[in-house]
């Protein structure tokens, strides 16, 4: 047998879902893109089924019979073979609070029943394309979107060209959120990421900070989105 080149390599996602037609349809679309799909209808056999193929994404449905959603996103990513795996969470609109705890476990991402077929391989497609959380928040590394520039290592934020005094907390929260768009961080995430344990109390409000960042950077503020319910993101770069 020939070895295909690794680029040309299918992509395999995991279904875990337990209602038969939104499997199937999630199957076609996707195949169609050329995935290879894989479906679980249960919490169980989805994870050995992710313990066995090591697929490239996993779309999790929350509400599962046996072991739920959130259980198995908690398992996938305590376990040293799967917790690579990037995770889609497919919820019912009103499980806000399940989307936040699933961020909280390490999801990367999360789509709202009834979604589109394209939304949903829009999201699959950003989600591969942005790889992995990076731990270190993107270091030192500079970002230009539009006119917005950040220059986290010469602590430095431009609009259009101007120098906009930041405090060391807006700088780090612009920047991180920046140097992950498209994802969504919860508040907690953010006060744990950007804040850090030793802040003083009065700085662990980061609807605070983020007004704050949203009035300096002036015309860019549309970026940094407000996910209600959620959290917040820095808008995805259109592709
Ligand atoms: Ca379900």
């Amino acid at each position: 047998m020939v070895k295909r080149p690794a680029s040309k390599k299918r992509r395999t996602i995991l279904v875990v879902e337990d209602e038969e037609d939104i499997l199937e349809i999630i199957h076609y679309n996707l195949s169609r893109e050329g995935f290879r799909v894989e479906g679980s209808r249960d919490g169980e056999e989805g994870l050995a089924k992710a313990r066995r193929l090591n697929p490239d994404l996993l779309l999790l449905d929350l509400m599962l019979p046996g072991l739920d959603g959130l259980e198995v996103c908690r398992r996938l990513k305590a376990d040293d073979l799967t917790r690579r795996i990037p995770v889609v969470m497919v919820t019912a609109k009103g499980e806000e609070s399940d989307v936040v705890l699933g961020l909280g476990m390490g999801a990367d991402d999360y789509v709202v029943k009834p979604f589109s077929p394209r939304e949903l391989v829009a999201r699959v497609k950003a989600v591969l394309r942005r790889g992995p959380l990076r731990e270190d928040g993107g270091a030192g590394e500079r970002i230009v979107r539009d006119g917005l520039v950040v220059d986290i290592a010469r602590h430095e934020v431009k609009v259009d060209g101007r120098p906009v005094s930041f405090t060391a907390t807006e700088m780090r929260l612009l920047h991180f959120l920046a140097a992950h768009p498209g994802r969504v961080f919860t508040r907690d995430q953010l006060l744990s990421r950007v804040i850090g344990e030793h802040a003083i109390v009065v700085d662990r409000n980061i609807d605070v900070h983020v007004g704050a960042v949203r009035r300096k950077i002036g015309p860019y503020r549309v970026l940094l989105e407000t996910v209600r319910g959620v959290g917040y993101r820095f808008r995805e770069v259109e592709g």
